[in-house]
């Protein structure tokens, strides 16, 4: 780590050429821990160029080439994992569980991309008239970017770097302001590998550095990661600038359990889903909506197992939860756990005011539980991004199914229930994503396409596996004739 958060651009670390500058801060014990640049348009217009020169040789070099480096960086990042895992609990916030789950999680998308060369194939039909061959070639796109949030700084840009450079693209990964280290430290492994220069950049920044690479004419597509609203934003402006674009965007997931649901397992794992990494998963688990009778047994279980977590430092022993990003997100938090009572919910537990031994600087939320939110609350619609649980009754699962898909987000949803017939119907019905069943966090593996509707999503193809080939090439499709007249004899 170094003081100033530095840009990797041509296979070089460069100093930003920003005028503004932001502390990066441990959300544990309020320690600045580096600056970060916020304006780096000037940084992607350089990295942008270096990507270019450095594509056109990149798109030639054979496949089975380029993946020997995905290979390598596969073993660097085995060689560094601790490493990596404890900056980014450092500057996170997450347990070092969690931060080694969710680098593993990137790891997974390095091996799927292994396989670039049978996945990037085409297609051929011989004969589509006679005489006449059709081919569907794929090539890569050209200079790509992704833009990734605070909340997963490992995992997420590997979501989509892996399979842009195997599939023979150069690309720009833009870290969020607030997690640049874990990033930095990345490309530090990246640097070992001996990748050709311009391949991979990271540039850092805020808001103008998106803008830079929504406009610039060299950067071909983005991949986003992020809020619902600056989702939008950065669809509309890709498109408008004529860039392909995939945007995965916020979350409100439910979870649904039917009287027959392991009442032990379900409140353990709902726990987990509800405030592992503090509520800051886009597949965090925000409603539970328990059906019939399964209310009371659950509501009960669920305070239990809320109320056990350890809260605490990510990097010491034994620790369940840390804190949420910032003071401003805590304060935001604690504001809409006030908002849900002043609207009628009953708090089970308040995590407010939360009071760390040795850590009393932190921004800390402890656990929540609001029982009985009204649906007229404003707080239904609205992505809370920190441990709060509300839990709701219905009588039956239909009514259960009917107010996840009228929530305006689509990321995920999950039953919890001993019935086969239940679990289908769910699965048919519901109109989310990602869809759990007796799985509190439906995360789809590298190989599947980590999906998101509604809200949650804007775009056709998803990050990962199939839908990250089809993402980052384009179909050339090539029709064929070579006449047998002008055919000579050999
Ligand atoms: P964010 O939208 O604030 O930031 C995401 C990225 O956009 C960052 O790189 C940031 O620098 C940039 N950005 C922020 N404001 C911008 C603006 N006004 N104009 C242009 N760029 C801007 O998101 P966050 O708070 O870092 O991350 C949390 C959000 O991400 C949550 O909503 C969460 O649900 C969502 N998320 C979604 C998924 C998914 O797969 N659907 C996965 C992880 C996180």
């Amino acid at each position: 780590m170094s003081d100033r958060v530095r840009n990797y651009i041509n296979g070089k670390w460069a100093d930003s050429k920003s005028t503004e500058w932001q502390d990066v801060v441990n959300p544990a014990t309020n320690e600045i821990l580096a600056s970060v640049p916020l304006n780096g348009g000037r940084d992607v217009d350089a990295a942008a160029k270096a990507a270019q020169a450095a594509f056109l040789e990149w798109r030639d070099t054979p496949p089975g080439d380029r993946i020997q480096y995905l290979f390598k960086l596969k073993q660097a990042l085995e060689d560094n994992f601790e490493d990596l895992a404890r900056v980014l609990t450092m500057e996170n916030g997450k347990t070092l569980a969690d931060a080694r789950g969710e680098l593993r999680r990137g790891i997974e998308n390095v091996e799927v991309a292994c396989g670039i060369p049978t996945m990037m194939q085409g297609q051929m039909l011989e004969n589509i008239a006679r005489g006449i061959d059709e081919i569907m070639i794929r090539q890569p796109v050209g200079v790509v970017a992704a833009i990734t949030p605070f909340n997963f700084p490992g995992m997420i840009p590997l979501w989509f770097l892996p399979y842009a450079i195997a599939c023979g693209n150069a690309m720009i990964v833009k870290p969020s302001e607030r997690v640049p280290l874990t990033m930095e430290r990345f490309f530090q492994v990246v640097d070992t590998i001996g990748l050709p220069p311009g391949v991979l950049s990271c540039v850092n920044g805020g808001k103008e550095t998106v803008d830079a690479i929504l406009e610039h004419p060299l950067i071909k597509g983005v991949s986003f990661v992020g809020s619902t609203p600056v989702a939008r934003y950065v669809y509309a402006t890709a498109a408008a600038n004529g860039k392909r674009v995939q945007c995965q965007a916020g979350a409100k997931n439910h979870v649904v359990i039917l009287p027959d649901a392991d009442l032990e397992m379900t409140s353990r794992m709902v726990a987990d889903a509800a405030f592992g990494c503090s509520g800051q998963r886009c597949l965090a688990v925000s409603v539970a909506v328990t059906v019939g009778d399964a209310h009371e047994k659950f509501r009960e279980a669920m305070v239990e197992s809320a109320r056990a977590l350890r809260v605490g430092y990510g990097l010491d022993e034994g620790v369940q939860m840390g804190p949420v990003i910032t003071k401003q997100s805590q304060d935001r938090i604690e504001g809409a756990i006030a908002r849900g009572i002043s609207q009628g919910a009953t708090a089970l537990l308040d995590g407010r005011n939360a009071s760390i031994s040795g850590y009393e600087a932190g921004s800390f939320v402890n656990p929540t539980v609001l029982d009985g939110l009204p649906w007229s609350s404003d707080l239904t619609t609205t992505e809370i991004f920190g441990p709060v649980l509300s839990l709701n009754n219905v009588s039956e699962l239909d009514q259960a199914i009917e107010i996840i898909n009228s929530n305006p987000f689509g990321n995920a949803s999950s039953i919890f229930t001993s019935s086969g017939i239940a679990a289908r119907q769910f699965r048919n019905k519901v109109n989310t994503g990602n869809v759990g069943v007796n799985i509190g966090v439906a995360a789809p593996m590298a190989y599947f396409p980590f999906s998101g509707w509604k809200d949650s999503f804007l775009g056709v193809l998803h990050g990962q596996s199939w839908d990250a080939i089809d993402f980052y090439t384009d179909k050339k499709v090539v029709v064929e004739r070579w006449p047998a007249e002008w055919s000579r004899s050999f």
